[in-house]
């Protein structure tokens, strides 16, 4: 029984966005979660360096729909801006939802 990935993508424009209060959003996903979140999530990375919030979408037209853009912990490089193709992620990634910091599995809200 094995778990299969989830397609996701950069969510774009979202460079400025700051979490209410302070802190960064991996910050932010590490206390909603109650995880480390050290790892980039992205199946073929997984680095365990240089780890942010990440702001991520399923699928590019739903770019504009700020509610359901989600954070997962990227690499600095996964996260870059130039990364706009595809990134496969564990279908069983907690993901925590930017605007209601709800936390849900990735594949719960495809
Ligand atoms: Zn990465």
């Amino acid at each position: 029984m094995g778990s299969s990935n989830c397609k996701v993508y950069n969510a774009t424009g979202t460079t400025g966005y700051k979490p209410k209060g302070s802190g960064s959003w991996i910050k932010k996903y590490r206390s909603v979660t109650e995880s480390d979140a050290s790892v980039c999530v992205n199946v073929e990375c997984r680095n365990k360096i240089n780890i942010c919030g990440a702001h991520l979408v399923l699928d590019p037209e739903d770019c504009d729909n700020y509610n359901r853009t989600f954070i997962a912990p990227f690499c600095k490089a996964c996260n870059h801006y130039s990364k706009t193709g595809v990134i496969e992620i564990d279908e069983d990634t907690w993901v925590v939802m930017v605007n209601s910091y709800y936390m849900v599995k990735v594949k719960n809200i495809m």
